[in-house]
């Protein structure tokens, strides 16, 4: 086996294991890595060869239970996973890291509060600060350890926000190109993604059109 099959410890994170995840676009391994300060457990799905040095298509996607697991129409994260995960099995290689800061960074009880301020008016950068949180609390800096298990030194970043991109090279990793992922706007989540657009300064193009068929 390759050597990402071996455990390895960094001094931010170790790590532990691998499986094969079959999906319904491809068959990616699962590897799986423990954050030393927080326990928490984080992951990767891989697919072909990412350690020759070639730019990687990768995906670095922060946790969202609600939209990710829950069908949440809220915001747009289960259409950008779902999408990154589709890009890379069409490219045949790839790999997207699945980040455990759910929330933007504050946790999925403060983000269920979040919404409730939403409800009451505030928009979701607004929310958080009356929470007395960052707009966004999101880190990083695990991604370097997490890509140097996998031999990959730089990125074709599937992302709408230039803020991750500036994150992800202030911490040495070259990004070679943005890939835009498409935005699923819907009835529900097309003021958030105004507030991510104007005040968090995300790209939301290409844009579909609002869905209000379906
Ligand atoms: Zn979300």
């Amino acid at each position: 086996m390759p050597s990402a099959t071996q455990a390895t410890t960094d001094q931010l994170v170790d790590y532990v294991t691998s499986c094969a995840l079959p999906t319904p676009w491809a068959q990616f391994t699962l590897h799986a890595f423990i954050e030393h300060s927080t326990g928490k457990e984080h992951l990767a799905m891989v697919l072909g060869d990412i350690g020759d040095g070639e730019p990687v298509l990768a995906r670095v996607h922060s946790e969202c239970l609600t939209g990710d697991v829950l069908f949440s129409q809220r915001c747009d994260c289960g259409a950008q996973l779902e999408g990154a995960l589709q890009r890379i099995a069409e490219e045949g290689r790839g790999v997207l890291l699945y980040l455990r800061q759910e929330g933007r960074g504050i946790g999925l009880v403060n983000k269920i509060r979040a919404y409730r301020l939403q409800e009451a008016g505030a928009d979701t950068v607004e929310a958080n600060l009356q929470l007395g949180f960052h707009a966004d609390a999101r880190n990083y800096e695990l991604c370097k350890p997490m890509l140097a298990q996998f031999g990959v030194r730089s990125l074709r970043l599937m992302t709408n926000n230039p803020r991750k991109i500036d994150a992800l090279s202030r911490l040495g990793i070259a990004v070679a190109e943005r890939v835009p992922l498409l935005v699923n706007r819907n009835a529900f989540n097309n003021s958030y993604l105004n507030t991510k657009q104007a005040k968090l300064g995300h790209m939301m193009g290409p844009v579909e059109a609002p869905a209000d068929a379906s």
